[in-house]
């Protein structure tokens, strides 16, 4: 078992990732990150099921803390960082948790969200099209075939300009709009935020109460999350948490990489979720497949579908460890210590 990762629950810290343990007893509290990791090796899907019921608590809703809806900008200031990736797994698992769902795709210039929710096909017209009232709300918003209460939102057809008066005023029409229809009040509306700081960060972030600051564990993207939370801290977004997505435990072990402990110093945000790099997340990205669908599960869904549940519940995120599993030897595995 040397070297595989395992993830696990625990009450205090959430979501933690034990990486390249050796397979000695785990520390109480990570004993069912054991299970999980056997499920994440073998494939032995009836055993699965229960593993990840009892990993995720699926027996379980999780309890909405705050009103609907909730309004989520999911930022980063740098691009390429996993926004995107974050946006349709996490509005995915929000959606199979039961709630109700839109995703805007704000990224107006290089929108890519409706690719990987394997949507593009079925996007007929856009925010701009009702804005021109040339549609109604519900013909521009795509309903996912396999969720039904998760709805996506383009702004604008791909390579057609921006129309001048595009901007957060409209955006929070469009996020009114939404409040009102008929069908009922989405639970959570996700808005994916373009790269950079300038006007399209802007308008994305105009109708949000809450973000989601994304960054990976190097210093540039950190010092654009860093900027990016100054900025939403200006427009009046209090609630912000952070999700620290392609993290590497050879790196950081070889001290090449650094930890979330040390990200989490220097960003002074709760955590969200740390999601390992994981090339599954390419390979869904690809197939229009979002990775938290996928069964059996791999470590990053896993780790997204966790970041879910903690967004539901607003849980008070303290620290999430990413460290290896110490190997035991002498007296001291039989306390499980
Ligand atoms: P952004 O929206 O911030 O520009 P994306 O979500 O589009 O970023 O992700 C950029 C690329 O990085 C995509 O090809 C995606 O598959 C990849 N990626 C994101 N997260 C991970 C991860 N945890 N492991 C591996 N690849 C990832
Ligand atoms: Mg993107």
């Amino acid at each position: 078992m040397g070297g595989f990762p395992k993830l696990g629950l625990d009450e205090k810290h959430g979501a933690c990732l034990l990486l390249g343990g050796r397979g000695g007893k785990l520390p109480r509290m990570f004993e069912r990150a054991r299970v999980g990791e056997h499920l994440l090796q073998n494939g032995n899907r009836k055993k699965n099921n229960a593993t990840i019921r009892a990993i995720l608590q699926w027996n379980r809703r999780p309890q909405m803390a705050g009103s609907p809806p909730r309004v989520v900008v999911v930022t980063s200031g740098k691009g390429g960082v996993g926004k995107t990736t974050t946006t349709a797994n996490i509005g995915m698992c929000l959606a199979r948790l039961d709630f109700k769902v839109v995703a805007i795709d704000a990224d107006v210039g290089l929108r890519n969200l409706d690719l990987l929710l394997g949507l593009e096909n079925r996007v007929n017209y856009t925010a701009i099209e009702v804005l021109n009232g040339e549609c109604r709300l519900d013909q521009a918003l795509i309903r996912d075939k396999r969720w039904v209460n998760f709805e996506l939102l383009c702004i604008n057809k791909p390579r057609y300009k921006m129309p001048l008066g595009f901007g957060g005023k409209a955006l929070t029409w469009l996020v009114d709009a939404l409040k009102k229809r008929p069908e009922g009040t989405p639970d959570f509306i996700l808005i994916d935020c373009p790269a950079g700081i300038d006007a399209g960060f802007i308008t994305a972030i105009t109708p949000a109460n809450e973000a989601i600051v994304v960054t990976t564990p190097d210093i540039t993207s950190l010092r654009d999350a860093d900027r990016v939370t100054g900025l939403l801290e200006c427009d009046g977004i209090k609630d912000i948490k952070m999700v620290v997505n392609r993290v590497r435990s050879d790196m950081i072990k070889q001290e090449d990489m650094m930890s979330v402990l040390d990200v989490q110093e220097m960003l002074g945000l709760p955590l969200l979720g740390v999601i390992p790099e994981d090339a599954d997340v390419i390979k869904s990205t690809n197939r229009g497949y979002p990775l938290v669908l996928k069964k059996p599960p791999t470590l990053a869904g896993l780790a997204l579908e966790q970041a879910a549940w903690r967004l539901v519940e607003q849980d008070s995120m303290k620290a999430v460890l990413i460290e290896e599993a110490p190997a035991k030897r002498g007296f001291l595995p039989f306390f499980g210590g």
